[in-house]
């Protein structure tokens, strides 16, 4: 019998738990830069949100990110990581899709 445990984590925007893959990893590095972070290896602090563009906006609205990370995140920040989101989504999509229940 072999059983695979899924990491879970909580979307910061949703409080939703989810396989930690299925997560976006924002991190405030130790430079207080926030980045997303697709690796999920980048040192610092680490708060995660469903890669839904609703909680992007909800974690925007409720300050989410700024709790989680302890630091205040501007609206230029939430637009940068909007932004970055989107442009590597399709390489988050492919990276969910691979290793997947074989
Ligand atoms: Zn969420």
């Amino acid at each position: 019998m072999k059983q695979r445990k899924v990491p879970l984590r909580k979307c910061v925007a949703c409080q939703e738990m989810m396989p930690k893959k299925q997560l976006i990893r924002i991190v405030k590095t130790p430079e207080d830069e926030i980045l997303i972070d697709l690796t999920g290896k980048k040192s610092g602090r680490g708060a995660y949100l469903c890669g839904k563009d609703a909680c992007f906006k909800l974690a925007r609205k409720n300050k989410a990110l700024d709790r989680a990370l302890k630091h205040q995140v501007d609206p230029e920040i939430h637009d940068q990581l909007a932004r970055d989101f989107a442009a590597a989504e399709e390489e988050f999509l492919a990276a969910q899709g691979s290793a997947d229940d074989e």
